[in-house]
């Protein structure tokens, strides 16, 4: 199997090796390192690459040390299906506890948290994080406003 093979079976949750690259289907392996894994839903990569990366939730995601031309190799297919997240702080998860929430989560959403919505009233001024769905929920109520203050 070609390594583009398990990033693959990685990204759809199956198990699958080849010479240095494995999953179990969650956790991804190069060589014995873990560079990756399912968070939430999200297939999370780690940054074992020489430079700092940036997710697309616009997170500066800084190096977590070189390894070698393999596993850089590796951390660079795997960051084509998946997205770069520190190793040790887990994404922020949705704050939205909205049991009459549209996405369905009938309470808790819990999933990975992608905007910060800030109410536009004065109950809570830190803004909240909320995963797509329940933002667009969110933004679309009237309640909220993103992070930056402009409702757009
Ligand atoms: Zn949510
Ligand atoms: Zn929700």
């Amino acid at each position: 199997m070609t390594n583009s093979q398990v990033i693959r079976a990685w990204s759809n949750g199956q198990p699958a090796h080849s010479a240095h690259l494995s999953t179990d289907g969650d956790k991804l392996f190069s060589y014995a390192l873990c560079i990756g894994e399912w968070r939430d839903g999200l297939p999370v990569v780690f940054n074992y690459t020489a430079r700092a990366d940036i997710n697309p939730f616009g997170h500066r995601v800084p190096s977590l040390g070189f390894y070698s031309q393999t596993t850089s190799h590796h951390v660079s297919l795997a960051r084509r299906v998946g997205y770069a997240f520190d190793k040790d702080n887990p994404p922020t998860a949705c704050s939205c506890c909205d049991p009459g929430c549209p996405i369905g989560h009938k309470g808790d959403c819990r999933s990975t948290a992608t905007t910060w919505l800030s109410r536009v009233d004065d109950i809570a001024r830190e803004p909240l994080p909320f995963c797509d769905a329940c933002a667009d929920d969110a933004y679309a109520s009237g309640v909220f406003a993103n992070a930056e203050g402009a409702a757009s």
